[in-house]
């Protein structure tokens, strides 16, 4: 069947000087509406010598100061659950998510009906250019607990019109069982999980390929668009792969890859703004092809629980602002979380990077084992499958990305959800081998 191009053409082709009016039109109402409405940003409103009607266009959002996760979590301890940022009546409030970052407390997040409308609407977007349509029967695998990876992506992909089959984390004996019954054309989860429902079908003597599945939609792995893991999925399964990005903070998801995998689309146009800042300084850097960044986000349109300038700590690489596909979200990939890098004597380091060195050479499984603060070479690295190629492995790291390591094969823990690639003893971490 010959769907169209795209779940929603007015806004996701939409000229980038409408797209700005848009957003100007929008940011006011926001502004306004977390001034009156949320004492945490009047106070720094305040602070910062600004009224609401001091923020008119774009161009003045760089005077607001940024929100960081830390000031949303003090908010939140003070006034549980949503705290005095949220700007919603308590009763309008029909679901709250939690974030899963994997360092410090989660942040309780809020969605009035109208919020869940906008998450629906917006990840829609991003599926759809992901490839999800209604003649695909779609196996939900992130977990369902909690993060907005579950229930709001699987409200987004409903909205697509495509079949959802419930399926979660845990279940991937059953669903090889119950496949010829579903017959599933299409997956969303983790970019390491199809590898893991791939040994679960072949262990129940099933070839991959031959099961029919076409789509490969995966989330929340810095690192689905590296070029050897790509390959090896799609070979695996016969099957296209696209990449989705979300942050819960901030929406579900609301960036996906077209057809064209030449990064993801931004999908978010009437729900939140994105700017790119210099991690270090805060100073803002233009998006446009090459420029990097990290990723600061403040909601258009969002009721419960906004944030203004909400720094995420996602470092991302902007790759076009035009493409064949005609859809006019910026494209960009993200290098990698903040949180996950760490860094050896002045050399950024982050483990998508040493994945992809592994995967070229057909290896996937790994551990970062970091000792002690500031970390100090050799750092050690555990390798599953890797035996007899230590050495080489060690000189490759030091050659493509500058520190000095001490490769070790073992045999690592299986995980279905997100895998675990950095274990930091120093802060009482066990070690995984
Ligand atoms: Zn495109």
């Amino acid at each position: 069947m010959d769907w169209a191009r795209y779940f929603d053409e007015r806004t996701e082709t939409m000229p980038p000087v409408w797209t700005r009016r848009l957003e100007e039109e929008l940011l006011a109402e926001q502004v306004t509406r977390c001034y009156e409405r949320a004492p945490f940003y009047r106070r720094k409103l305040a602070e910062a010598g600004l009224r609401p009607e001091h923020v008119l266009g774009v161009g003045d959002l760089r005077h607001l100061p940024f929100t960081t996760k830390e000031e949303l979590r003090a908010s939140q301890e003070a006034e549980p659950p949503l705290g005095d940022f949220a700007c919603a009546d308590p009763l309008e409030v029909v679901r709250v998510h939690l974030t899963s970052g994997t360092t410090g407390k989660p942040l309780v997040l809020g969605y009035t009906k109208e919020d869940l409308r906008t998450s629906a609407r917006i990840g829609a977007r991003a599926f759809w250019a992901a490839g999800a349509r209604p003649d695909d029967t779609l196996l939900h695998c992130l977990s369902y607990s909690f993060y907005t990876g579950g229930l709001a992506d699987h409200d987004a992909l409903e909205e697509t019109g495509a079949t959802m089959v419930p399926v979660g984390l845990g279940q991937s004996g059953r669903l090889v069982e119950l496949w010829e019954d579903l017959r599933p054309t299409a997956v969303f989860s983790t970019l390491t999980y199809p590898l893991y429902l791939a040994e679960a079908a072949q262990e129940a003597g099933l070839d991959p390929r031959a099961l029919g599945l076409r789509k490969l939609i995966v989330a929340g792995e810095p690192g689905g668009q590296l070029a050897g893991t790509r390959r090896r999925l799609e070979e695996l399964w016969g099957a296209k792969l696209s990449e989705t990005y979300g942050l819960s903070d901030v929406w579900g998801t609301f960036a996906g890859e077209c057809d064209e995998q030449a990064g993801m689309h931004f999908s978010g146009q009437d729900g939140v703004l994105v700017e790119l800042v210099e991690p270090e300084t805060g100073e803002p850097v233009g998006i446009e092809p090459g420029s990097t960044g990290e990723l600061v986000f403040t909601h258009l349109a969002r009721e419960a629980t906004p944030v203004l300038r909400f720094r995420s700590r996602d470092r991302a690489e902007i790759l076009g602002v035009e493409c064949p596909c005609g859809r006019t979200g910026f494209r960009f990939r993200v290098a990698g979380r903040s949180d996950d890098m760490f860094r050896v004597r002045g050399v950024n380091v982050f483990p998508s990077s040493i994945e992809e060195l592994l995967r070229e050479r057909g290896l996937d499984r790994f551990a970062v084992l970091l000792d002690r603060f500031p970390v100090e070479p050799p750092v050690e690295i555990l390798v599953e499958g890797v035996d007899g190629k230590e050495g080489e492995l060690a000189q490759a790291v030091k050659t493509r990305l500058g520190f000095t390591c001490v490769v070790r094969a073992a045999s690592l823990p299986r995980t279905e959800g997100k895998a675990k690639r950095l274990y930091r003893l120093y802060e009482g971490e066990e070690r995984p081998a």
